[in-house]
């Protein structure tokens, strides 16, 4: 048996985030990040939406990017002294994530953090109220996982939490938001949704329902993300869709060991952190090699290229191909092809190397390696890591 979950409703388009007028309750909180959403006024659009809907409206406001255990309990305070019936997240990743983690604690004070840690552990959710998320970049397609990253400072550790409770009830996927972007965040976002779409469609995990999804938001990517970076907002808006469906595979299907990677590798350094989508697009193609030696994981790979009309009359060929576009579509988006050269050497080659074993083993341990298609050890895993270092061929 297997469970595919999504939202039960999806507003999309132009305009979509009016759709917010439609809901009904009481009492909506509202949950949102930094500045940005405030400065471009749409803070203010969903705080009066809310109001036409009949309801009475308060903000949390100040969620961080990678948001703290702290801010989720400060988040789940307000709830329960406010009691609404719907929670709005608007954002990035992050608010929508936090808001999250704050639904479960409202609804369960007693719950621990180590309880919501443990894969599909959480309690049945609704009891107090729906979930309504808005993303505002493209990429995390938050507003459609069951997945939400929470950030222990403590103990330095980033937890992913996954459960189909958090699949949010209502997604606004509303292409005006997204034109907030910088161009650095479209590029960054842009090739996280390529990778969600390219693990799920080759995930041990896939499925008649989720591989449409992925295979489409790859299409979609291909064609529209380098222009969006570049400024059209026509390919921005359908960026918007393409993450989401992205989104709606992944959540399903899971995704693979590029995400290991890119999760263990993001925080480790004392340089600096690298970026999750940066990360993911000087992994992908290096990981498309060392799991393509895996004859099944090939074939889906070479499948992909074929959608793409990449040339080839072969399999290696078709891999090959698909290996070439992405990094072509990494040196569009000025996408540094390893870690060596990522911010101007930001991460030092030294500590990166003394790291390597613990990261290794740290990466073959996430959660997001149970569904590749090719078994790694932490031995290959840190080969692996050393060629996303160096940009050096994968032939083991
Ligand atoms: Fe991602």
């Amino acid at each position: 048996m297997a469970r595919f979950t999504l939202p039960r409703d999806l507003y999309h388009g132009k305009g979509s985030l009016e759709a917010l007028k439609t809901l009904k309750g009481k009492k909506a909180i509202v949950v949102v990040g930094g500045g940005s959403m405030k400065r471009f006024g749409f803070l203010e659009k969903v705080e009066n939406y809310l109001k036409e809907a009949g309801m009475e409206v308060r903000v949390f406001e100040g969620v961080e990017p990678d948001p703290s255990v702290d801010t989720v309990m400060r988040g789940a305070a307000a709830m329960r002294e406010f009691e609404p019936d719907w929670i709005v997240s608007i954002g990035g990743g992050s608010p929508i994530d936090a808001a999250k983690a704050m639904w479960a604690f409202y609804e369960y004070p007693d719950v621990t953090f180590e309880e919501l840690c443990i894969p599909f552990n959480f309690p049945t959710l609704r009891t107090k109220a729906k979930f309504c998320a808005i993303p505002s970049t493209s990429g995390t397609a938050t507003e459609v996982t069951a997945f939400s990253v929470i950030t222990d400072y403590k103990k330095g550790i980033k937890y992913p939490l996954a459960d189909f409770n958090i699949t949010p009830d209502v997604a606004i996927v509303d292409p005006a938001l997204a034109e907030t972007m910088p161009k650095k965040l479209t590029a960054h976002t842009g090739m996280d949704a390529m990778t969600h779409a390219i693990e799920a469609y080759v995930s041990t995990m896939h499925c008649d329902y989720t591989d449409p999804l992925a295979l489409h938001a790859i299409k979609m990517i291909s064609t529209d993300l380098i222009s969006s970076y570049n400024g059209d907002m026509e390919a921005r808006g359908r960026m918007h869709n393409a993450q989401c469906l992205a989104g709606m595979a992944f959540s399903n299907a899971l995704l693979g060991i590029v995400h290991s990677m890119a999760h263990k590798t993001g925080a480790a350094y004392t340089g600096g952190h690298i970026v999750h989508g940066c990360a993911n697009a000087m992994y992908l193609p290096k990981v498309i090699r060392f799991n393509a030696k895996e004859p099944a994981a090939a074939a889906r790979y070479a499948e992909i290229a074929k959608s793409l009309d990449l040339a080839g009359e072969t399999t290696d060929a078709l891999v090959t191909a698909l290996i070439e576009h992405i990094k072509q579509m990494n040196r569009a988006l000025d996408i540094p092809a390893c870690i060596r050269d990522y911010e101007g050497g930001l991460i030092d080659e030294k500590e990166f190397m003394e790291k390597l074993p613990s990261v290794a083993e740290l990466a073959v341990g996430d959660a997001c390696t149970g569904s590749n298609p090719r078994k790694i050890n932490p031995e290959q895993m840190a080969k692996l890591l050393k060629c996303c270092f160096y940009d050096e061929e994968v032939d083991f």
